[in-house]
């Protein structure tokens, strides 16, 4: 995070309003953190939302530069430990280091993450790349500033020339950050549908249509996983638009695909026509159908859970356990002695331990012996900051039934 600029250029820049903090914002910020909560930041009058600020101690002492956020929790988010003369340079900078980091580390894929908010110094901002379309997600008040949208938008213009660059906005973030409401739309080029492959399986991608845009890029690599895995016959639950369908149809002789998304499961069928699979897709609410196949007697080879987070705050962490303990259970009861539950939790709240230990409770009350083959996280597209523990939020863990 440091900037080598010369000394003599930060004097020319304007000054900076200074927020200080208290001493727990000093020290989450000494142990690697990037946030300072509203609660731990002193009056902060008449600052502009989204401005860039100087951090300081109680004392006056500099900590960093910061984006400012009058609204957010999470009023200030770090960008530098030094000062910042020129805030569109270090964009661009930032970019071109996100973009190359990619750079043959994703491997058989056009699809990926290009820029991971935090986890690429970039906070509040999230960019996707879908073959030849880029979609861009901006989440806080400084990354919507007009001159910092221009930088972001004139370099990955230069970096990548994309055939178009698309905005998808979430109008609760917008509310939440007291943004003007705005639309989806295509920003940059003419394009905003595009064909993508990942690990050799291809997908449809549509910016505008749908209920919900993209892919879910952070199992990329868990997809190709899955499909080493599995054999014979494969259930995918909260299939969406098939991302594990559609791999663990290369080794599994017939795949289903569970999920109560109707435009999804559309989707989804296109894409399995794309590849040329014959995969069964059934719009279900997957709780009530894993109970009914489970009292069924229905058996399978493999089976993937990928289901939405169960625990949106700390304090649903209870309820989101009871859910996974469920799912968990009625899926190990399922499977056939040498099977594999290949199962997932994208719940920030839910930590790996967690969820282990609500997968071997389940696999107890199932009366099935297993043994867990892997611990899997995120893409590495999707890297994790440890001192920013909010950027580890996937969990895929591979379990092998015995019997
Ligand atoms: N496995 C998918 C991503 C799943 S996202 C992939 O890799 O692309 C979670 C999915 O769960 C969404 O598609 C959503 O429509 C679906 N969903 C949410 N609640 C559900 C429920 N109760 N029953 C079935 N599907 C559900």
């Amino acid at each position: 995070m440091r900037t080598n600029r010369p000394q003599g250029a930060a004097q020319s820049a304007p000054p900076l309003r200074v927020v200080r903090v208290n001493g727990r914002a000093v020290a989450r910020l000494k142990a690697g953190h990037v946030w300072v909560y509203r609660s731990d930041v002193a009056a902060a009058e008449g600052i502009e939302p989204g401005a860039l600020v100087a951090v300081t101690d109680q004392r006056g002492r500099h900590l960093g530069t910061a984006f400012y956020s009058t609204s957010s929790q999470i009023a200030i988010r770090m960008m530098a430990p030094g000062p910042v003369p020129d805030l569109p340079a270090l964009l661009r900078e930032r970019l071109r280091k996100a973009v190359a980091y990619r750079e043959g580390r994703v491997q058989d894929s056009n699809a990926y993450r290009l820029v991971f908010s935090e986890a690429d110094f970039l906070p509040g901002l999230i960019v996707d790349r879908y073959n030849d379309v880029l979609a861009m997600q901006i989440h806080t008040q400084a990354m919507d500033g007009e001159p910092v949208r221009a930088a972001i938008l004139s370099e990955l213009t230069e970096l990548l020339r994309p055939a178009g660059i698309v905005e998808r906005v979430d109008p609760r973030v917008r509310e939440l950050e007291q943004l003007p409401p705005r639309e989806s739309g295509l920003l940059y080029g003419t394009q905003s549908s595009t064909q993508f492959s990942m690990n050799g399986v291809r997908f449809f991608f549509d910016a505008q249509g749908g209920q919900k845009t993209g892919a879910y890029l952070d199992q990329r690599e868990n997809y190709r996983v899955a499909a080493e895995y599995a054999h014979g016959t494969a259930l995918d639950v909260f299939c969406y638009q098939g991302g594990f369908a559609l791999h663990v149809a290369r080794s599994a002789a017939k795949v289903t695909g569970v999920d109560s998304s109707r435009p999804a499961l559309e989707v989804a069928e296109k894409n399995a026509l794309l590849n040329q699979r014959e995969i069964e897709w059934i719009e279900a609410n997957a709780f009530d159908l894993l109970r009914d196949y489970s009292a069924a007697g229905k058996r399978y080879h493999t089976i993937v859970l990928d289901p939405p987070a169960f625990a949106k705050s700390k304090s649903s962490l209870e309820t989101a356990l009871r859910g996974y303990k469920e799912l968990n259970l009625r899926a190990l009861k399922m499977l056939c002695p040498g099977g594999f539950l290949i199962t997932c939790s994208c719940s920030y709240h839910v930590s790996e331990e967690d969820f282990l230990g609500t997968v071997v409770a389940a696999a107890l009350d199932a009366r099935r012996s297993i043994r867990l083959v892997e611990k899997r996280g995120q893409s590495r597209d999707h890297p994790i900051v440890p001192s920013v523990p909010e950027t580890a939020y996937l969990k895929c863990l591979i379990i092998n039934v015995i019997y």
